[in-house]
């Protein structure tokens, strides 16, 4: 049984301001959950934000879900599956318990003394990855910023767009570069009175257009998909396995980009991965800004088999200048993060880092 729980409320300077169609961050509020059993240590990230601008979670609301209603559960608990059994009765707030959840789950890697992506069934010794760009102030900006991603290496670019941010910077960054891999989030920025102007983007040759259409909405994302070429992606709107039955079932998307902390953790990334499997939909692993905790999480889950994209899981230097694991997060030559061979997630976390950037804790 685990012993002992500390949970911290963090906030860290971005190296760059990061806006999508909602909103800008600059800063970033996350939530870091250690648990502690017989000197042996596990690592989990909610990484909800301050603003509710990609989700309703916010940091400050998944710090008191944990406190409140997920800790002694998590003492209590044997493990991860027994865990998410245990809170059931908690609706919603999936990265909260995703971050509870990932702690016990390298916990039990560190347990066991092998890398957490083995004992989930990963396949893959290291992952593809990809670069997402955030929404620019002029056209010349973006294509600086890109032009910098592909010299670190990046082999896939994704361009955050937005009404008025569109057609034309995509146009001019394929003009650019004819052959990278592309492609675009709107993070439900559109309407489906759009689609004539989602179409457009078919000329680009675009690997996917992610969550186009509100977050909650599958249905309209069905009607759309039958309109465009470029096939839809979802992201916001997949908070649990069930939706992506759903999904399937209506038709609203041929791809689902899976971030473990929006679906309430390991055992849900591995449900829907799998069920997506079954049905020949490939899926790929996106990120929320984490630190290198949620990041060592991310890496684990894009090791599955159907992992068949690039992954929004950049190096550590993408988001921060120092990161609070070492080593940090890095990128191959080939545009891959390689999966750890340390057990766990792999890295060590500097916890007087940590203590450093905490704006609050409790433990238990
Ligand atoms: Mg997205």
């Amino acid at each position: 049984m685990v012993k002992e729980i500390k949970v911290y409320l963090i906030q860290m300077d971005l190296v760059s301001p990061f806006e999508i169609s909602t909103g800008v961050i600059e800063r970033r509020q996350t939530v870091i959950v250690r648990v502690g059993e017989d000197g042996v240590v596990g690592w989990g990230e909610a990484p909800a934000d301050s603003k509710p601008i990609y989700s309703y979670e916010t940091a400050e609301i998944s710090f008191y879900i944990i406190k409140e209603f997920l800790a002694e559960h998590a003492i209590s608990s044997e493990g991860p599956e027994d865990f998410l059994e245990r809170v059931r009765f908690v609706r919603g707030h999936q990265m909260a318990k995703a971050g509870v959840e990932m702690a016990l789950w390298d916990l039990e890697a560190k347990k066991k003394g092998i890398p957490l992506w083995k004992l989930l069934g990963g396949t893959k010794e290291e992952i593809d990855s990809g670069v997402s760009v955030g929404i620019q102030s002029t056209l010349e900006n973006l294509l600086k910023v890109v032009d910098s991603y592909l010299k670190k290496g990046y082999k896939r670019i994704k361009l955050k767009i937005k009404p008025g941010w569109d057609y034309e910077i995509v146009k001019a960054v394929r003009e650019e570069y004819p052959d990278i891999m592309l492609q675009v989030d709107a993070n439900a920025a559109y309407r489906l009175n759009d689609w004539y102007h989602l179409r457009k983007l078919d000329e680009f040759n675009l690997l996917m257009l992610e969550q186009p259409l509100d977050y909650d909405d599958l249905v309209n994302h069905s009607i759309l998909a039958k309109m465009i070429r470029t096939p839809i992606c979802l992201d916001e709107s997949i908070k649990k396995p069930e939706d992506a039955y759903k999904a399937y079932r209506l038709g609203s998307c041929s791809i689902i980009n899976i971030k473990p902390a929006r679906v309430g953790g390991l055992i849900n990334t591995k449900r829907i991965h799998d069920f997506c499997d079954s049905v020949g939909m490939p899926v790929w692993i996106g990120g929320l800004l984490e630190t290198g905790i949620g990041r060592g999480h991310q890496v684990a889950a894009a090791t599955l088999p159907n992992v068949r994209f690039p992954n929004d899981i950049s190096a550590s230097d993408r988001y921060y200048e120092k990161d609070i694991v070492e080593p940090p997060w890095s990128l191959t030559s080939r545009s891959t993060i390689v999966a750890p061979r340390k057990p766990g997630i792999g890295v060590e976390v500097m916890e007087d880092r940590l203590e450093k950037h905490a704006l609050r804790e409790f433990s238990l």
